[in-house]
């Protein structure tokens, strides 16, 4: 395999790009705009929307094998082109049941493997109510309500405090779009101790190797700065690890797949989310490991042998550059951070800056998997980003 598409052009792209060229692989990617930022950095671009299965045939006939850096496609029309004989990795029927969330948490129980509890509310109506009343009543408040599709950075997630913020949440938005009729999964909050992920890779021929489990901090639902490793309990680890075993494992899945988990203070694991491609929690990996999830994916994915996951340094953290309102001139911060010892900062050269969208990292490594001072790193860097 020698030319790889990937639908979907932002940071992810543009990182995979990068592997690409250390593995003497071609990559063309299938995305909207011109200013993306794989855009550039790609062999050969298609421009089109990444739900165009048109398009998506045009970049078929460019390559060996599509993947994705997102999951807004339509699943529906690109197993037609599966069925014709287009190589999909992963295959479209190990995203079938990741890419809705109310599907995604049915396939985790299915499996056997911790979720929260969780209902779907089909269509909601206000002869409901009664119903939705008794399914409340089981969560208790609050509850997290969620779109079924196309949520990411927490939109489409809110977090419900009572029966009429609930009520008042669903009409909106109902109302904001009435013709596709939002769905949504209704589901029980967890007070955690701690928010994980573990970052896994499958090979065509079934082996699964997972980056260590890490720490991530969110704030508003937008990922803000990942520890790796997370500092935990060894049995914690094996039970992270088993998760991804077996979910890759039952999958079939052929590529990176990110999951994300909360802790409770009682020590219990439970999923959150699987995203079936390479993932914010990860990007630790490009400077903290001899093989990144990026040229992890790619070996995946062309069929070659995968490599070590395993840090080459004791620890490290990762921050997110968050856009912001105000001031656009970011260059001297970046050199500010820069000047960290042991920092390593990636931009994503997007021509648009919105508050809270994600415009580059930065992975600082440590030489101690000390949480404390992993935290007072990435305090460091946010005072230079946000405030100096
Ligand atoms: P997205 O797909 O938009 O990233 P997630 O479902 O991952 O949405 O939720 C984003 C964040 O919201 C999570 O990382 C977590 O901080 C919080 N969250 C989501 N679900 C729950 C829950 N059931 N209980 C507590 N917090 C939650």
């Amino acid at each position: 395999m020698k030319r790889v598409g990937v639908i979907g052009g932002g940071q992810l792209a543009l990182m995979m790009a990068d592997a690409a060229k250390k593995l003497n692989l071609e990559l063309v990617v299938q995305t909207p705009n011109r200013n993306d930022p794989a855009v550039g950095r790609a062999n050969d671009v298609v421009f089109a929307s990444v739900d165009s299965a048109i398009a998506t045939g045009i970049l078929a006939e460019k390559c060996d094998v599509i993947t994705f850096e997102n999951e807004f496609v339509d699943l529906e029309a690109l197993s037609v082109l599966a069925n014709k004989g287009v190589c999909f990795r992963p295959r479209i029927e190990a995203l079938a049941p990741l890419l809705d969330k109310y599907d995604q948490r049915c396939y985790l129980r299915d499996l056997g493997l911790p979720v929260p509890k969780f209902f779907n509310i089909d269509r909601y109506k206000s002869a409901q109510e009664k119903s939705l009343k008794s399914q409340v009543a089981e969560l208790g408040f609050p509850v997290v309500l969620k779109a079924r599709r196309h949520g990411y950075d927490g939109q489409g997630t809110f977090i419900i405090n009572d029966f009429n913020e609930l009520l008042r949440r669903l009409d909106f938005e109902n109302i904001k779009s009435p013709r596709s009729q939002p769905l949504f999964l209704l589901e029980e909050f967890i007070p955690f101790e701690r928010e994980l992920a573990i970052i896994a890779a499958r090979s065509v021929s079934g082996e699964v190797v997972a980056y260590p489990v890490v720490e991530t901090q969110q704030e508003e639902q937008v990922c803000r700065r990942v520890i790796a490793p997370a500092s935990l309990a060894e049995e914690v680890v094996v039970e992270i690890d088993k998760i991804a075993q077996i979910l890759l494992n039952s999958l079939e899945a052929v590529g990176i797949f990110g999951i994300e988990l909360f802790l409770t203070v009682d020590g219990k694991v439970l999923v959150n989310e699987i995203a079936p491609r390479t993932h914010n929690s990860g990007h630790f990996s490009l400077d903290a490991c001899s093989i990144s999830q990026f040229e992890q994916h790619l070996r995946a994915v062309c069929g070659l042998p995968l490599g070590s996951p395993a840090l080459i340094c004791a620890g490290a953290v990762m921050v997110n550059l968050l856009g912001y309102d105000g001031e656009r001139e970011y260059q001297s911060k970046l050199e500010n951070i820069s000047k960290i010892p042991k920092a390593h900062f990636h931009w994503y050269g997007k021509t648009e800056s919105r508050p809270g969208r994600k415009l580059g990292h930065v992975t600082v490594l440590l030489d101690n998997n000390n949480r404390e001072q992993a935290l007072a790193i990435a305090k460091s860097v946010e005072l230079i980003w946000y405030h100096n």
